[in-house]
């Protein structure tokens, strides 16, 4: 037997070149496991290739770190092989590692095939040498090195995978399982190696015509590190790039997030906005077509916000709406949604298991809001009106919700405040215009945006004036002149109409002065008196300073009061018409006909004037009950001895009729519309004219 000798100073490079070779085959698997699209298949070439020659060359390093006392030569071709066969395990590596999921099976058979790869490299290098005769190898030792390999092999693909993420000490890691690999891929080879026996008098056929010479080592060693060096570079570089651009992508989603935190939420309370609400309720629902249940959407409106940021400033008003928001968002479910739509207006949406549960939540809301709130050394007062809508049920689609909604919180505002209310049809989005109209209806006295038009009343036998009913207008400043019916009953509702009422009362005294001082002696000026004036202890008393003021005589007033106001409670009717009448004022009972009066009554009230009402002087002509009604009320009227005025005369036959069944006076567009004081003079010229 031959025996061989090694150089340990190559053997020492071949250990370093293994150790650098595993070192950048993990750092590229690394790189492989990150990297997308067509760079996968690139970094996977230029991997293979360099980490095939790294441990091709620690192979063949190793190889030339033996010596024997022959020359030796290695053939081209076998040597090229072997690389190749090197360059392909370590490419069937890396795909493997590249994997998302590696099983132990799968480690197993790869270990095996790429152990196989690297025994096959290491002994078709060995053949390379092509030794007459051949090499005699121990099996044991042979079989050791096959073991080695694929071991070797098993811990390399493990290792790679598990290392391929980014974790903490990553390079450190990395550096060690490089050590083990590098030791586990040296000690295959001297295995092998110490395998071989030369028998003696063996002779390198590779010596004629292979590869051979001192230059060899470091041309291979140099050629490796070069080819290790630059995919290891690339590696690094890469990776640092790649860092970047994550930082940049990160910062870009970080970006990203705080600007879509703007764009959907109130930047004061961080509340959702209208936007996210949007969406929120479009979820809702499709959950509820999805999945059945139901939700509530409650529109909270603070009363009394603007009173403070008026008197407080915008600084506290701030903080409290903050404080506000805080409260009620602290009282909620995370899948509820509480946005802030508007200065002081917050939508609550609430999924609900029945719609009963609305009512909890709803008192709930209102009772944080009513508790006190302490901002900037102040305690604030304030409370919620809350408008309920329920899902399904009170719209078809988030618009609609939110209108209603809104609608029934202004329900419950106008029903008190502090309070909440459920949605319901006959509150339509009128509400809103009814509260502003009502705001209006607060400013028009005082801007003098108030007008009294005048209807003639004439006699029905001479057709002559005898004076005229003093109807209210409001000229309000954007929708023009409004007729009584539009704010009449929102006058009343509010206890308004007693300071209109008064107005009135002034206004039509002061004319009729005027008109008295023109020289219409027996001229009456007629106003109309509500339930609420009527029922008002100060009635009497303003009637009479009305009068007082304008030095006119108490009898050219008349005030009419409809019949229903007349007969609703008739005992304390009685005693007030009786005052009114003790000053001397004539008395008119309005509408007659569409109430209930009993006669016995009718006949205790000092009235002067029954006003036949206009529905039965329409439907005179045509309806014969009607004609009856009237001739009965023109009996009865002059029975009492009471005057008997019609109103509504349109028609010539009208008049005519009217007059005849022994109506005293006529009124009505036929003879004169209600107009300002100064046409009502000319319109009568012009009468008298024509
Ligand atoms: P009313 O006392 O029955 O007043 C008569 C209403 O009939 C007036 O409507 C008048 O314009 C209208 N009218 C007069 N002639 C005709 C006609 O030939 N055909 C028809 N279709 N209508 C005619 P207006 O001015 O809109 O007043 C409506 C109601 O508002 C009044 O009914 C009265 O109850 C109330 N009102 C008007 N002014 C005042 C006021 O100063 N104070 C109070 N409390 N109520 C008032
Ligand atoms: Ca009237
Ligand atoms: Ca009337």
């Amino acid at each position: 037997m031959l025996t061989g000798s090694y150089s340990s100073s190559l053997v020492l490079i071949s250990l370093c070149v293994a150790i650098l070779a595993s070192y950048t085959a993990l750092d590229l698997a690394g790189r492989i496991a990150t990297a997308t699209g067509r760079a996968v298949y690139l970094w996977m070439g230029g991997g293979a290739l360099a980490m095939g020659t790294g441990i091709w060359s620690m192979h063949f390093i190793g190889m030339l770190a033996f010596e024997l006392p022959i020359e030796l030569g290695y053939d081209l071709g076998l040597t090229a092989l072997s690389l190749l066969i090197a360059v392909l395990s370590a490419g069937f590596a890396l795909w493997l590692v590249s994997q998302p999921r590696l099983s132990c099976p799968q480690v197993g058979l790869g270990a095996l095939f790429m152990g196989t790869g690297i025994a096959c490299m290491h002994y078709t290098g060995m053949a390379a040498l092509q030794m007459l005769p051949g090499i005699d190898y121990d099996p044991a030792l042979f079989g050791a090195s096959l073991a080695i390999a694929v071991g070797a092999s098993a811990a390399a693909l493990w290792i790679a995978f598990r290392l391929r993420r980014q974790t903490p000490y990553v390079r450190q890691i990395r550096g060690a399982a490089a050590v083990l690999m590098g030791v586990a891929i040296v000690g295959m080879h001297y295995t092998g190696m110490a395998a071989a026996n030369f028998p003696v008098g063996s002779y390198c056929g590779a010596l004629v015509g292979g590869l051979s010479g001192d230059w060899l080592d470091y041309a291979v060693l140099i050629t490796t590190l070069a080819v290790l060096a630059v995919a290891l570079l690339t590696s690094v570089l890469d990776a640092r790039l790649e860092s970047r651009t994550a930082e940049l992508a990160r910062s870009l989603t970080q970006a990203n997030q705080e600007l879509t935190q703007l764009a959907l939420h109130d930047t004061l309370t961080g509340l959702p906005n209208r936007t996210l609400l949007a969406d929120r309720i479009e979820q809702a629902m499709a959950k509820v077509a999805e999945q059945g249940g139901c939700f509530a959407l409650m529109f909270i409106d603070l009363d009394g916000f603007k009173p403070v940021n008026d008197a407080f400033g915008h600084h506290v008003g701030d903080q409290l709406l903050k404080a506000v928001a805080a409260r009620l968002r602290g009282h909620l479910h995370s899948q509820d949604t509480l946005a802030r739509i508007g200065g002081d207006e917050f939508v609550l949406l609430v999924e609900l298991q029945e719609t009963d549960d609305a009512v909890g939540v709803a008192d709930k809301q209102v009772n944080l809001v009513a508790r006190p709130f302490r901002v900037a050394d102040h305690d604030l007062q304030l409370s919620a009106s809350v408008g309920i809508v329920l899902y399904p049920g009170n719209g078809q689609d988030q618009h609609e919700l939110l209108r209603n909604a809104d609608a029934a919180m202004y329900h419950a505002k106008s029903a008190g405040k502090n309070g909440y209310s459920f949605f319901d049809t006959s509150m339509n989005s009128n509400a809103r215009q009814q509260l502003q109209l009502l705001q209006d209806l607060r400013a028009a006295l005082e801007h003098g945006q108030f007008r009294l038009y005048y209807q003639p009343k004439f006699d029905a036998h001479r057709c002559t004036p005898i004076g005229a009913e003093a109807l209210l207008r409001w000229e309000h400043p954007q929708q023009g002149m409004l007729l009584p019916d539009r704010f009449i009953g929102l006058a009343e509702k509010t206890g308004l109409i007693i300071p209109i009422g008064e107005w009135v009362l002034g206004e039509a005294c002061r004319q009729m002065r005027l008109w008295l001082d023109q020289g219409h002696e027996h001229w009456r000026i007629a106003v109309n008196l509500s339930a609420i004036q009527f029922c008002h202890s100060g009635l009497v008393d303003s009637v009479a300073r009305a009068l007082a003021d304008n030095r006119l005589p108490a009898n050219r007033l008349t005030l009419e009061i409809t019949e229903t106001t007349a007969m609703r409670d008739a005992d304390a009717s009685l005693t007030v018409l009786q005052r009114l009448s003790d000053i001397g004022v004539d008395l008119s009972i309005d509408d007659f006909g569409t109430g209930y009066s009993s006669l016995m009554y009718l006949k205790r009230l000092p009235a002067n004037e029954l006003k036949i009402d206009r529905g039965f002087v329409r439907d005179l002509e045509h309806d014969s009950d009607d004609a009856a009604i009237v001739s009965a009320i023109v009996a009865l009227g002059q029975a009492l001895g009471l005057r008997i005025v019609a109103e509504g005369v349109e028609t010539d036959r009208q008049q005519d009729f009217l007059t005849r069944l022994g109506c005293d006076s006529l009124q009505g567009y036929l003879l004169g519309q209600p107009v300002s004081a100064e046409q009502f003079m000319q319109g009568l010229k012009q009468g008298e004219e024509g």
